[in-house]
């Protein structure tokens, strides 16, 4: 890679942390103007951190108790946030959802939920192709809103670094929303409840009022014995993003005072994707030298060498609750391709939190030609995700989805049955389908009578 770097960057941190520059960097857009780009990561360099370390810290611990069945984690939100929807609206709808699922899940799981948006740094995304042809027009892909626009003209699509110092500012105010929402009273466990009577009203989801009465109960009986509300009225919510950009990813590394590491202080727990997963590559060597928990992506291709040789790489110290293997197979394969993966690595005593990652192996094209994904698919491998665990007597770590808290049309399927020609309707992401509101809750209800079976 030939990119210049600002010598604030070059000086923070420990060494090591620039090695990435000499190895083959995936799915990097082609900047067209290397001093803008060193002026751009040179500021970021000194700006004030999204997430401090500390925080990152904590999250270590919760997946650590994730991984050994003491807690699950829920992780979600878009495939791709966009800068023109970073609105407290629509933030608050999405961490309504999550809450709402999270209390389900805790009832199914009986542990703590550990609550996780892909928010305030989602805004980079990998793409099969550099370019995009329409109309014998070819131009670069639409990269993520911190790299390029989506609208197909010459300048919206010019990789444009300025757009990394507008992705951090609004993930700085998309974070700052998050903890006044999570902390404010908004996150009450009786308001939650409430928000999940308003779904059961709705006879399409009849078939889920048992577990509903049964949470209403333990509510009930919690209040009874004097249960104290008031300390359940903020929880704990954290930030997460694929770590893609590594110029973005690299200038917002610090070096935190308290323990001499580096940390990523773009976010609490930062993922490497399916295709940037190489272990001799630009991605695996930056994420090997942070301190904050990470994910890998692992789809059907893995082998149980490749996520042996992962631990290895990303966790030589093998610290419980530092890596996350976020497995998405595809519900036709999760059940031949996970377990051996599993198997190689508990013999090896490597500490791993298994997540499954249900959306990302079931993507189709309909018939209408949207890019979406059935719910019964959805379903049907987080159920081989379980049913692999049990059989293995290992640990069920969490769930990793693509959802909004919007009323979209974007998946199939669902009690409120999405159809094909339903997808049109209101079809708004610009990358992968996410669940919408019902469709997530109603994949909480299943999901955790999955939990208690
Ligand atoms: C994603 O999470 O949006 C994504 C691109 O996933 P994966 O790396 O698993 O394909
Ligand atoms: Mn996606």
């Amino acid at each position: 890679m030939s990119v210049v770097t600002g010598p604030a960057e070059r000086s923070a941190g420990p060494a090591g942390l620039d090695h990435f520059r000499t190895l083959e960097a995936r799915q990097q857009p082609t900047w067209p103007d290397p001093a803008a780009l060193a002026a751009a990561t040179g500021r970021l360099a000194q700006a004030a951190p999204i997430v401090v370390p500390a925080q990152a810290d904590t999250l270590t611990e919760r997946l650590a108790a994730a991984g050994r069945g003491e807690a699950f984690l829920l992780q979600g939100g878009d495939c791709a946030e966009t800068f023109a929807e970073a609105n407290a609206d629509r933030i608050r709808n999405k961490i309504r959802t999550i809450l709402q699922m999270a209390v389900v899940l805790t009832h199914g799981a009986s542990t703590p939920v550990v609550k996780m948006g892909r928010m305030a740094g989602q805004y980079a995304k990998p793409r099969s192709s550099d370019t995009e042809t329409r109309d014998g027009v070819t131009l670069p892909a639409y990269r993520g809103d911190m790299i390029n626009g989506f609208a197909f003209t010459e300048q919206d699509r010019t990789p444009d670094p300025e757009r990394l110092e507008q992705a951090y500012r609004i993930s700085s105010a998309t974070a700052n929303v998050v903890r006044a929402f999570t902390q404010g009273g908004f996150a009450d466990l009786r308001q939650v409840h409430e928000w999940n009577r308003g779904f059961m009203r709705n006879p399409a989801y009849a078939r889920y009022e048992k577990t509903a009465d049964e949470i209403d109960r333990a509510i009930r009986f919690m209040h009874a014995c004097g249960a104290d509300f008031d300390a359940l009225r903020s929880v704990e919510f954290f930030l997460s993003h694929e770590a893609l950009v590594l110029d973005y990813e690299r200038a917002m590394t610090r070096t935190d005072q308290r323990t001499g590491k580096a940390y990523d202080t773009s976010a609490h727990f930062l993922w490497i994707g399916e295709r940037t997963r190489q272990l001799d590559g630009a991605h695996v060597d930056f994420m090997s030298r942070i301190a904050n928990p990470i994910g890998v992506k692992l789809g059907p291709g893995t082998t149980p060498q490749d996520a042996l040789a992962l631990t290895e790489r990303l966790n030589p110290d093998n610290l419980p609750g530092r890596l996350t293997f976020v497995t998405r197979m595809g519900a036709g394969t999760v059940r031949d391709v996970l377990p051996a993966i599993v198997e190689a690595v508990t013999w090896s005593g490597a500490n791993v939190t298994w997540v499954t990652d249900p959306m990302h192996g079931n993507t189709i094209t309909s018939a209408s030609g949207y890019k979406t994904r059935r719910l019964t698919d959805v379903l049907d491998e987080v159920a081989g995700f379980f049913e692999v665990h049990k059989r293995l007597g290992t640990v069920p770590g969490g769930l990793h989805m693509e959802l909004t808290g919007d009323d979209v049309t974007e998946v199939l399927g669902g009690s409120e049955e999405i159809s094909d020609e339903g997808l049109a309707l209101r079809y708004e992401t610009l990358v992968d389908p996410r669940l919408n509101h019902q469709q997530s809750l109603e994949l909480a209800f299943q999901v955790a009578e999955m939990l208690r079976a």
